[in-house]
Parts: structure tokens; C-alpha cells; sequence
């Protein structure tokens, strides 16, 4: 990753006391998922935000929306998927005065570890292909039980019944 985009996402809490802003854009892969150590969820855009940001009396309130293309291999059977993940209902309220106060740069607010917090809890523990993915040794040991329809979707040979059975009539 080039160090050129590397842009947090501040805002001036001087300036939202006097009117809330929209905060449309981009947070690069590195500022999000620099400490994603997840073997199955790989982020394969930057995360992107539409929020609004505004003071309610000494604390910052953001709202809005984050999303991100995902690419992941599935808890079961392993294959490689897309995924978007989408946080509608983002929400922060953030004091700016007293022990739990946001940091602070100046008149500026990082709201970059709020984004990137929310963004790690809502990332799938268990990918899944598919809602019902079988997976690979459902597959096997659920063979028996299955429709013939089902079963013959597998690689190996499906024993023919019929077959058997004409082998007793001769
Ligand atoms: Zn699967």
C-alpha cells in the first residue's frame, strides 16, 4: 500500500457546534484493517462512510452508514466469496469533555477508531458461501440421508439402484 492515502477521518468539533456536517469519502484498507489478523476475511475495498456529525451539547454525535467489499473464504467448505459488509445503523455519541472524552488534535476529532471498532464487530466470525452450505464433510456423511437429486451433484460416482436390482432379475 502506498503511504499517500493515508487520511484519518477528523472533524472540527469547533465548527459542528456552530452547524452539523456530512462526512462523505473513503478510509483506506491500512487505516481500517491494519490489525485484521483474519485468516478467512480479507477487506478488498476501502471502507466508505456517509455520516453526519453534530454536537449535542458537549458531545459529538455521529450517525450513518459504513461499507465495504469483503472477500472470504467460507468457514465450511473453503471456498472464496464476495461479500459486502454494511453497517446502516452506525452510532457514536462521544464526549468531548471529561475522563472518557474523544482525543482531541486540536479542534479536531479522530473518528477514525470509532469506524474502525464498529467495522471488526460487524465482519463475519463464520463466513459462509451460502446460508446452507453443507461444507465438505457435511457433504460426505450426509451423502446416505440425502435425495438422489442432491447426491448426484457430488464428484464420485453415484451407485445406480436400478442396477442392482436388474443385476437380481438376471
Ligand atoms: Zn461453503
Amino acid at each position: 500500500m502506498l503511504p499517500d492515502k493515508i487520511m484519518p477521518l477528523k472533524v472540527n468539533i469547533r465548527m459542528l457546534q456552530r452547524e452539523s456536517a456530512r462526512l462523505e469519502g473513503t478510509l483506506p484498507v491500512d487505516e481500517v484493517a491494519g490489525e485484521l489478523q483474519d485468516e478467512l476475511v480479507r477487506f478488498v475495498s476501502p471502507l466508505s462512510y456517509d455520516l453526519e456529525a453534530a454536537m449535542q451539547g458537549a458531545d459529538l454525535r455521529v450517525i450513518g452508514t459504513l461499507q465495504a467489499e469483503l472477500e472470504c473464504d467460507c468457514s465450511r467448505c473453503l471456498k472464496t466469496f464476495r461479500q459486502t459488509m454494511q453497517i446502516t445503523d452506525f452510532a457514536a455519541l462521544l464526549p468531548t469533555e471529561g475522563e472518557e472524552a474523544v482525543k482531541l488534535d486540536g479542534d479536531f476529532a479522530d473518528l477514525t477508531p470509532y469506524l474502525r471498532e464498529d467495522t471488526f464487530l460487524a465482519l463475519p466470525t463464520n463466513p459462509l458461501c451460502t446460508p446452507d452450505c453443507r461444507g465438505l464433510a457435511a457433504k460426505a456423511s450426509a451423502r446416505d440421508s440425502l435425495p438422489e437429486e442432491d447426491v448426484k451433484t457430488g464428484s464420485e460416482p453415484v451407485p445406480d439402484p436400478w442396477e442392482a436390482l436388474d443385476k437380481l432379475k438376471l
